[in-house]
């Protein structure tokens, strides 16, 4: 009977899976997939290992299909292709650990009850994220359900970069920089060493930029600083995302617009970043296909922001080894590579145009003093590494 491990990344409207074969001692991808609209008009689409097509099902146009419903529908396709196989334990994505989770934890009834209690620090995250293991767990109970966080990779980082110039009576409320994207960075830190063995030891910025983005300043694999903070809408310029802005802003917002704090979150989450300035698209693909000068303008401003706040990571580290591009953007557009690379010629970055275009994974040249370089992330399997060590520490 062959074991496997399920990995879920539920959103608001989406439920990503994996499942990983465990053969021996490693983690095999056998299919993955999603159901995505799921208020709206939700669709099920499910691949193999080779990326082929293995099932999809789309529901009747404005459907509103619960959470619990998607998990079912997709544990019945999984089971209905499971001869032979047994499901040994589930990981789950989590936004926020909070101060208390640093390493992913096999969850229970405590567990998920201090974890909701984090829910207003991501609120648009946490309870989606968190929904899935109470559905689970009360279906079947025995089974081991690891949650791994987005935060806890950064609690690395030291007080100096974690603090807010802000009072201790909001401090201590748990409000300073946490960062995310950790599961990526987590994933490129345990790749550089068989890929690019300096830049695992040394002083080196990892770029996601898919459409959340952030940057994180990495010493021997370790986080030092990231662009985000306290919440994911810090930092870069994203897909629908501000990043950071003046927070003079929001207040200008709400004394002088008339705006509530409800339409202030949409328009820092998803009315800002590559579609607010555009006007056209929050999808980096669409930007760069596109002839309008603000589509440009754009462009523009995500590469000039990715260079302003490289300078402040390589500011944190002393220094600057490496770079390295992940997620949709970073591992697919070879124009944003290079533009990135172009701006950052100042820190000692010599792109090859060549290597750059095949995107090698390597893309600096020989001689240059920073290098770069494409990896792509794999999240999940990161979850499933955490989930499988976790299983077999509790079985053990
Ligand atoms: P998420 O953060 O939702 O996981 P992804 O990592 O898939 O997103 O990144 C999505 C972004 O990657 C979108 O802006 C998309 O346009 C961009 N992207 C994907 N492929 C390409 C490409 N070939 N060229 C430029 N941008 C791309």
């Amino acid at each position: 009977m062959a074991d496997v491990i399920l990995v879920l990344n539920a959103g608001s409207s989406s439920i990503k899976f994996s499942a990983f074969d465990v053969a021996g001692g490693a983690l095999d991808l056998a299919a993955h997939g999603q159901v995505e609209g799921l208020f709206s008009s939700p669709r099920f689409v499910a691949f193999n290992a080779k990326g082929e097509k293995t099932g999809e099902h789309a529901w009747a146009e404005g459907t509103k299909l619960e959470h619990a419903d998607a998990i079912l529908h997709l544990v019945a396709f999984l089971r209905g292709r499971a001869a032979g196989h047994s499901l040994v334990g589930m990981g789950h994505r989590v936004v926020h650990g909070g101060a208390r989770f640093t390493k992913p934890v096999l969850t229970n009834d405590e567990v998920l009850d201090e974890l909701e209690t984090l829910t207003p620090l991501a609120p648009l995250h946490q309870p989606h994220n968190l929904k899935p293991i109470r559905i689970i767990a009360e279906r079947n109970p025995g089974l081991p359900q690891v949650a791994c966080f987005d935060t806890a990779f950064h609690a690395t980082q030291a007080p100096l970069a974690q603090a807010f110039a802000l009072p201790e009576s909001i401090t201590k409320q748990g409000v300073k920089r946490y960062g995310f994207h950790g599961l990526s960075y987590e994933y490129i830190a345990s790749a550089l060493p068989g890929i690019a063995p300096d830049a695992a030891k040394g002083r080196t910025v990892v770029a996601h930029l898919g459409n959340g983005a952030s940057l994180c300043a990495m010493h021997a694999g370790k986080s030092v600083a990231s662009t985000m903070g306290f919440t994911a809408v810090d930092g870069l310029m994203m897909g629908t995302r501000s990043g950071n802005i003046d927070p003079g802003v929001i207040l200008y917002m709400l004394d002088e617009l008339g705006m509530n704090a409800r339409d202030i979150e949409d328009v820092l989450y998803r009315k800002s970043g590559l579609l607010g300035v555009s006007g056209i698209s929050g999808d980096m693909r669409a930007l760069l296909a596109s002839s309008d000068e603000r589509a440009r303008f754009a462009i523009d401003l995500y590469v000039y922001r990715i260079g302003r706040e490289l300078g402040s990571m390589g500011a944190a580290l002393q220094g600057l080894d490496a770079i390295v591009f992940t997620a949709g953007i970073g591992e697919h557009s070879k124009e944003i590579r290079q533009r990135v690379c172009e701006q950052a010629a100042w820190w000692g970055i010599e792109l090859d145009a060549q290597a750059n275009d095949r995107g090698d994974p390597r893309i600096s040249t020989a001689s240059s003093k920073v290098s770069a370089w494409v990896i792509p992330t794999n999240e999940e399997l990161m979850i499933a590494r955490h989930t499988l060590a976790l299983i077999e520490g509790a079985s053990a």
